[in-house]
Order: C-alpha cells, then sequence, then structure tokens
C-alpha cells in the first residue's frame, strides 16, 4: 500500500468519526428538535461555567454568582449573611431565582436535614379583639367578619388536639384573640392544656398574645414547649400596621419567652404595603432575637379590614423572600403559614425546596386551608419527614 494511501487512510480514520459525529449531531438535533446551542446553565451548579457562558454573561450577573459562591461557603461554615449583602440580594436578576432558591435549599439541608414542621391550629376564643392590627378580620376596630366566641371548652380543645395528631401534625398550637386573657380564662385554658398533655404526644404550642413571667412559668410548666408572638413586621413599618400596642411590648414578649428557657416561634406578615428592605429588617431582627421557628403569613386581604384591597404579592417575591429568610436565619425552622394557598398557588412545592421545612395544616384561624391530604402529600414528595424535632 502506497505511503500516500497510508497517509489518506489515517487521515479518514481520524475524520470519520468528526463526520460521523457531525452527521448523528445534525441528526439527533433535526429528530428531536434540540437547538443547536444548548444551554448549559446547569453546569453552573458545578461551577464550571462553560466560557462561552461566561462570556455571555454580564457583570451583574458574575457578580451575584460570585456572591452566592461566597455566601453558601460563608453560612455552611457557620457563619452569617451581612446585612449590606442581604440588601445587594433584593436586586438578584430574575433569571437567578433558582439558584437563589437551590442555595437555601442547601442551607436548609445542611442544618436541618429533612425535617419538616407540621403544625395545626385551633381559634380557641375569636373576635371582638381590642387591638387594631389592619390585616386582622378578629380586631372589633374593622368590620371584620370573624367569627366571634368565647373561650373554648377543655373538651373542644382535647377535641382538636387529638384530630390534629390524628391529621398527621405534628404541632398543635392553641391561639386566642385579644392582647392578653383575663384571669379566668387563663386558668381554664390551663388545665385544658394539662388535660391535652396527658392525652395526646403532640408538641404543644401555644400564642395567647403578651405574657407576664408568671403566666409564662405557669403556660410552660403546663405543658407547652413553643410560644407564639409575631413581629408582624419591621419595626419602622409597625406604626402602620397597628398603633394600640407598640413593637417594643411584641419584643418584650419574645424576650421573655426566650428568657424563660421555652422555644419561640415569632414571624411575621408580608405583602401589608413594606418594602423589601423593611422584610429584611423583619429577619434580621428575628435573627437577633434568636427565635427557632419563623411563620411566613403572606397577606390574605380580608373584608372589612384596611387592607381589603392590598396588592399582592407574585409568587416569585414570597420564594425569593423565604429563601433569603433562610439564609439570614440558617438554623430555624421557616414555617408557610396563612395566606399561602391563595399567594403561592402552583408554586408552593417550590417553596418548600427554597429554604422552607415548615407549613401550618388545615387551615387557620379565620380562613380555610386546602385539605391536610393534600398538604402532606406535597410534604413527602418534597422529601421531608415530618417531626416534633424542628
Ligand atoms: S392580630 Fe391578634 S392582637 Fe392583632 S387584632 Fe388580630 S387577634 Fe388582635
Amino acid at each position: 500500500m502506497k505511503s500516500q494511501d497510508i497517509g489518506l487512510l489515517s487521515t479518514l480514520r481520524i475524520l470519520i468519526p468528526f463526520y460521523i459525529d457531525s452527521l448523528e449531531t445534525n441528526w439527533i438535533h433535526k429528530t428531536w428538535g434540540i437547538p443547536e446551542k444548548i444551554d448549559s446553565s446547569f453546569l453552573l451548579d458545578s461551577g464550571k461555567v462553560p466560557k462561552d457562558k461566561e462570556n455571555r454573561m454580564d457583570s451583574n450577573q458574575k457578580y451575584y454568582l460570585q456572591l452566592m459562591d461566597e455566601l453558601e461557603e460563608r453560612i455552611l461554615a457557620g457563619g452569617h449573611i451581612e446585612r449590606e449583602e442581604a440588601d445587594s440580594m433584593l436586586g438578584l436578576p430574575d433569571d437567578l431565582t433558582m439558584k437563589l432558591a437551590a442555595l437555601a435549599d442547601r442551607i436548609r439541608i445542611e442544618f436541618i436535614g429533612n425535617k419538616f414542621d407540621a403544625c395545626s391550629l385551633i381559634n380557641a376564643k375569636s373576635g371582638r379583639c381590642s387591638e387594631d392590627c389592619v390585616f386582622c378580620a378578629q380586631s372589633a376596630s374593622h368590620k371584620g367578619a370573624s367569627e366571634v366566641y368565647s373561650l373554648r371548652s377543655g373538651d373542644e380543645i382535647l377535641k382538636a388536639a387529638q384530630a390534629a395528631k390524628e391529621s398527621g401534625a405534628s404541632r398543635f398550637c392553641t391561639v386566642t384573640s385579644g392582647g392578653a386573657l383575663n384571669e379566668k380564662d387563663f386558668d381554664t385554658l390551663i388545665h385544658a392544656i394539662e388535660k391535652v398533655k396527658s392525652e395526646v404526644d403532640i408538641a404543644l404550642d401555644a400564642s395567647l398574645g403578651f405574657l407576664t413571667p408568671s403566666r409564662a412559668a405557669k403556660l410552660f410548666g403546663a405543658g407547652i414547649v413553643r410560644y407564639n408572638h409575631n413581629l408582624e413586621s419591621s419595626r419602622d413599618y409597625y406604626p402602620s400596621i397597628c398603633t394600640t400596642h407598640s413593637y417594643q411590648a411584641r419584643v418584650d414578649t419574645v424576650k421573655l419567652v426566650k428568657e424563660s428557657g421555652v422555644s419561640v416561634c415569632c414571624g411575621g406578615i408580608i405583602g401589608l404595603g413594606e418594602t423589601p428592605q423593611q422584610r429584611l429588617d423583619l429577619a434580621f431582627s428575628l435573627a437577633d432575637l434568636g427565635v427557632d421557628c419563623v411563620p411566613v403569613n403572606v397577606l390574605n386581604p380580608r373584608p372589612g379590614t384596611p387592607l381589603e384591597h392590598a396588592q399582592p404579592l407574585t409568587p416569585i417575591e414570597i420564594i425569593r423572600t423565604v429563601a433569603l429568610f433562610r439564609m439570614i436565619l440558617p438554623k430555624a425552622t421557616i414555617k408557610l403559614a396563612g395566606g399561602r394557598e391563595l399567594n403561592l398557588g402552583d408554586f408552593q412545592g417550590l417553596a418548600l425546596r427554597a429554604g422552607v421545612n415548615g407549613m401550618i395544616i388545615g387551615g387557620y384561624l379565620t380562613t380555610r386551608g386546602r385539605s391536610v391530604e393534600d398538604d402532606l402529600r406535597m410534604i413527602y414528595q418534597a422529601g421531608f419527614e415530618i417531626s416534633q424535632a424542628c
């Protein structure tokens, strides 16, 4: 065989695979309609940003990708996000929203694993509240359409706790309207809680308004292991949502619970007209207070209240907010609370993989929720296990 033939053969041997490759690729592209240029953003997670992608990335994207990598490394190592960095994250380009969600999810997995807090509420005393919170249908200051009834009996509260346990909830929270219960109602409730404690294996929470040290001691002695008292919003926005008591009064109650060594559940409501910066103010105040559980309610505008016609937040705004809350409170339970179904709709599942590890199930104080079956299915499908430990 002449040398030039050998040369041609070896060239063909090299070229044929390329030719076959290109044939194959063209056929694959044509047959399956795969675009010539494949967006390889999934490679970002492995950090290997293809040159062409990196070249096409604008400096803003590069800035945020680098910032998120730094924050991930620091937070997973036990460090914290600084306020300026969190403010900066509010400007995250929309096309990096899923990266933010994934980052928050990794932080949740690192510090909490797949434990999920499924909390069931009883509205044990409703309406006729002397406070004027602008979002609340139970306030006597508004023409809100909430039911009005006095304290439920011990048997009714026990039945509700048993139903919560049977429904699959890990926590049962007794809630009463009003700044604080009168002495008689408070003593009645202590007996009811002691009865539930002795008969139902479920974590017992309460939300009874402002507390005194002696009431706190009685309550926690009766079996309450976590106390809810939300800050609701940021300190500077609070006067716009309530005028009958101060923000500091709420902070003092949270501190009192913290000092008594009982777990603190303290969060708020977003979508009240506050700015994204004020949402961060709330999250950093909660982090400073060292709260254990953060319920994030999203306004469900109630007829007859001053916020009846409030502009709703978008699901993506809500998801970005809970993800940032996870970054600011890496070890806390971040719990989706009221307004979840209405405001997140089909995005609820995504929120569960964007830093959230808890939900209120089975309905809310004055509004219904979706079925517990649907909620439990979503929780398990998202890879969680319901646990009293979070
Ligand atoms: S949120 Fe609580 S304190 Fe405020 S009006 Fe409603 S029941 Fe009263």
